[in-house]
């Protein structure tokens, strides 16, 4: 295992933290306890955390899961000495300072210099408010997503009163800009949620045809990137559909993205942004104890949620000054690492005949007709290719791939998916049934140097089961 370093870097930050706050009367800390209890109840804690899944490996490659970069772990540690609340100026005035840095780089990474924005416990309360402002804009009207959007804005609708309409996707898992426009056409849709790096296969809306169309009929249109929303730094590495939906990302009425997905943070970090700081207004309240020390316009005041860890911002706050958010960076080229290792396995299953890739063998859709096809961004998805097997058993066999890759310390994902995706025309029904699939969410750097053990092991795996 590489060394952590985590723990002496932040023995390094404590010390020249303790010298900040160096001339305040000393006192007795309470509860204290003694160190031979605190050690034991820690090596327990970490026995326990022993049987944890998913975890850290590059072989874990399973569900969305990035370890934070160790600088966002110490900062996120070093905060928690004084554990801000960035729920206000008053909770926390360097952390908060620093969330308003922070924020506004990420808003700088769409061309955005004049918005409101802030970060939020999760991507789901990140979608809310931009939902929520969005319900208020547009009172009465209804919001449609793709049927591949985030299962949470059918659910944040409901919480909202908003109708909420699913709209088809095509054989890569993208919005279908004719049937928005069935859907537009009927004259009382408010808001378009166009998603760019869907959870399941990572696929990117058109959104540059999903903008030309809200603005012919009028309505807002917000971009949901919680996962994907920083590949617009190495856009030039994406296919050509995507790339142009990144291009147009700066012209949405609201963004989510989740730092806590792709931007090596600790969770509890999401973020939405708003293109309009006007929309400030719909949050106008008047808390009795929260706001006395500053005219300045409070996080609080622009949230909907009250207490947040302020150590979320600081973390990324200096995260982002490590590593800051622009093309060609170190971060950027982490990005790129994991993105190539998903070209790559995806290559490497198209040439092999016990699987079908994303896109391969659709009629008129094939990878031969068109060369650029998924994966969009860095997530993998494949079915074992059905020989006459009927769908019982191919699920049934994808299931025992599955085992037998985590036998051999490979994790990988199940997903439903449509089965027309993969090739398979359904007589009885216009809509596709799914069946079980593969997945793999290539998002560690290390997944770029560990893809030629993945496949062996995928190989092994599959070995005996054909
Ligand atoms: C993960 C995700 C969400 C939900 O975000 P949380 O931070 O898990 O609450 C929403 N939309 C997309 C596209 C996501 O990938």
């Amino acid at each position: 295992m590489p060394r952590d370093s985590v723990a002496e870097l932040l023995a390094h930050a404590t010390a020249a933290l303790d010298r900040e706050f160096g001339s305040l009367e000393s006192f007795e800390a309470e509860p204290g306890g003694n160190d031979g209890a605190l050690l034991q109840v820690l090596e327990e804690t970490a026995r326990r955390l022993g049987d944890n899944y998913p975890y850290f490996h590059p072989l874990y490659a399973g569900q969305m899961l990035k370890p934070p970069h160790p600088v966002a772990r110490a900062a996120y540690a070093l905060a928690m000495k004084i554990n801000p609340n960035n729920h206000a100026l008053d909770g926390g005035r360097a952390s908060s300072a620093m969330e308003v840095e922070a924020v506004r780089e990420i808003a700088g990474m769409f061309g955005w210099t004049e918005f409101l924005g802030h970060l939020t416990s999760s991507g789901t309360i990140a979608n809310l408010e931009a939902l929520w402002i969005a319900g208020q804009l547009r009172p009465g009207q209804r919001t449609v997503g793709s049927e591949q959007a985030h299962y949470t804005h059918q659910r944040i609708s409901a919480v909202l009163k908003l109708d909420y309409t699913p709209v088809a996707v095509d054989e890569w898992g993208r919005m279908r800009p004719e049937t928005l426009e069935d859907e537009l056409r009927k004259g009382d849709v408010g808001t378009v949620v166009a998603t760019l790096g869907t959870t399941a296969v990572g696929a990117v809306d058109p959104l540059e045809e999903i903008l030309a169309l809200a603005a012919r009929y009028c309505c807002r249109v917000h971009v949901d990137a919680a996962y994907g929303g920083y590949f617009g730094l190495i856009a030039d590495d994406l296919g050509d559909s995507a790339r142009r939906a990144y291009a147009a990302i700066g012209r949405a009425d609201s963004i989510v993205i989740d730092p806590h997905k792709h931007g090596l943070q600790p969770y509890g970090c999401g973020c939405v942004l708003f293109r309009d700081p006007g929309v400030g207004r719909f949050y106008k309240h008047d808390s009795p104890y929260t706001y006395f020390t500053s005219k300045q316009l409070h996080l609080g005041e622009i949230s909907l949620e009250c207490s947040r860890a302020g150590a979320s911002a600081v973390a990324l706050w200096a995260t982002q000054r490590l590593l800051p958010l622009v093309k060609g960076g170190e971060f950027a080229r982490g990005l790129a690492k994991g993105r190539r290792a998903a070209v790559e396995l995806d290559r490497r299953l198209r040439a092999d005949e016990r699987f079908v890739a994303l896109g391969e063998i659709v009629p008129g859709f094939s990878s031969a007709s068109n060369p650029e096809h998924p994966p969009q961004l860095d997530i993998v998805v494949w079915a074992l290719a059905s020989h006459a097997a009927d769908f019982g058993e191919i699920s049934e066999r994808t299931t025992k791939v599955f085992d037998a890759c985590a036998a051999r310390g490979l994790h990988l994902a199940l997903v439903q998916l449509p089965r027309s995706w993969f090739g398979h025309k359904d007589r009885d029904s216009e809509r596709s049934d799914t069946f079980k699939c593969l997945r793999s969410v290539l998002m560690k750097p290390e997944h770029e140097a560990w893809v030629g053990r993945i496949w062996e092991k995928l190989n092994e795996a599959s070995e005996r089961l054909f």
